[in-house]
C-alpha cells in the first residue's frame, strides 16, 4: 500500500540528481517503418542498474542535443540496453534514430525510474496505449502473471512484439482527429473484483481518460495510471519534461501514481506556456 503525505510545493530541476551514463549505438534495427530499435551498450553503462519495475523509462540524449527524451526500457541485459523510438513526422529524436547510420554514436541516457505498481491483490490487468506505450506494455506483459488484456493503437503490425497470452485488440489510429483508445476505454467491460488499469498515449486524450476513470468508472486512484508520454499539437518542438524528479518528488510526498502523473501534465502545460 502506498502513503499519501503532504504534496511538494516546488518540482526539482531536471538532471540535478539524475545519474547519467554515456553509451555507444550498438546496434539499430527497424522493427516497423515508425518503429527503431536501438542497442545501446559500452563501458559507460557499467554502472546502469535496473530498477526492475517493467515501464520504467531513461531520459535520452542524443548527440548534438542538450534537451532529453524520455524512453522506456524494453530491456536490459548482458550490458545491453534497448529503447524502442517511435518515429514520426519531425523531432529531436525522431531526426536522430531515423537516421541508419547512427550505430557507433555516444548518447546519454539517465538512470531509470518506474510507475508501475499493480496494488496488492490486483486480479486482472488491463494495458492501454499508443505505439509510444507499446515498450512498456510489452514488458508489462512479459513480466506480470495476472491475467491482462490489452488495446494497442498503432500505425502498422507488429507481428511478435507483444508476449503470447494477452487477448490483443488491435486499432489504427484515424488519420486526422482523437485517437480510438478513448472510445476502446469507454467501451471496456470492466473484469469483477480489483485489478490494475495501465495506459499511456497523447496527453490531453490521457486527461479526458483519467477524469472517465475517475467519474465514471469510478476506479481508487491507486487502482490505475494514466501517463502522457507526448504532447500533441505544438507547433514548435516543446522541451520535454522530466518525469524523474516530478516521480521522485511525488513518491517522496507519498503522492498516488495517478496524482504525479497529473503534476506531471500540469508541468509540461506550464512549459508550454512560458515558451
Ligand atoms: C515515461 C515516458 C516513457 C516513454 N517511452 C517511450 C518509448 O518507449 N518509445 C517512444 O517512442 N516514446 C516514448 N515516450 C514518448 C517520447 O518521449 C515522446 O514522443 C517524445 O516527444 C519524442 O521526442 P522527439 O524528439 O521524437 O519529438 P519532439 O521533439 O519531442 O516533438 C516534436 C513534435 O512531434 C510531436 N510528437 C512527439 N511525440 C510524438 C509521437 N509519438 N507521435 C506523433 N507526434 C509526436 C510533438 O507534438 C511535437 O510537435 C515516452 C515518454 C515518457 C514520458
Amino acid at each position: 500500500m502506498r502513503d499519501r503525505a503532504v504534496p511538494p510545493d516546488s518540482l526539482e530541476p531536471m538532471s540535478v540528481r539524475a545519474q547519467q551514463y554515456a553509451a555507444q549505438v550498438l546496434r539499430r534495427e527497424e522493427i516497423s517503418p515508425h518503429l527503431v530499435r536501438l542497442v545501446l551498450g559500452g563501458d559507460g553503462l557499467a554502472g546502469f542498474t535496473s530498477t526492475g519495475i517493467p515501464d520504467e523509462w531513461v531520459g535520452l540524449v542524443v548527440p548534438g542535443q542538450f534537451q532529453s527524451r524520455y524512453y522506456t526500457v524494453r530491456s536490459w541485459a548482458g550490458g545491453e540496453l534497448t529503447l524502442d523510438v517511435v518515429v514520426h513526422a519531425v523531432g529531436l529524436v525522431t531526426e536522430w534514430a531515423s537516421r541508419p547510420d547512427v550505430v557507433g554514436e555516444t548518447v546519454t541516457v539517465t538512470e531509470p525510474k518506474g510507475s508501475y505498481a499493480a496494488p496488492d491483490g490486483a486480479g486482472w490487468l488491463l494495458l492501454v496505449g499508443d505505439l509510444t506505450a507499446m515498450p512498456a506494455m510489452a514488458r508489462i506483459a512479459e513480466s506480470t502473471t495476472l491475467p491482462a488484456r490489452i488495446w494497442a493503437e498503432v500505425p502498422e503490425d507488429l507481428p511478435g512484439y507483444l508476449p503470447e497470452g494477452p487477448e490483443v485488440t488491435w486499432l489504427r489510429p484515424p488519420a486526422e482527429g482523437a485517437s480510438a483508445l478513448a472510445k476502446a476505454v469507454e467501451g471496456i467491460d470492466w473484469p469483477a473484483g480489483d485489478g490494475y488499469f495501465w495506459m499511456a498515449g497523447e496527453s490531453a486524450q490521457m486527461r479526458a481518460i483519467r477524469k472517465h476513470l475517475m467519474r465514471e468508472v469510478r476506479l481508487d486512484s491507486h487502482a490505475y495510471d494514466v501517463m502522457g508520454y507526448w504532447r500533441g499539437g505544438a507547433v514548435r518542438q516543446p522541451r520535454a519534461v522530466d518525469p524523474g524528479p516530478i516521480y521522485r518528488a511525488g513518491k517522496a510526498a507519498g503522492l498516488s501514481d495517478e496524482q504525479i502523473w497529473q503534476r506531471y501534465d500540469e508541468a509540461g502545460d506550464q512549459q508550454q506556456e512560458q515558451q
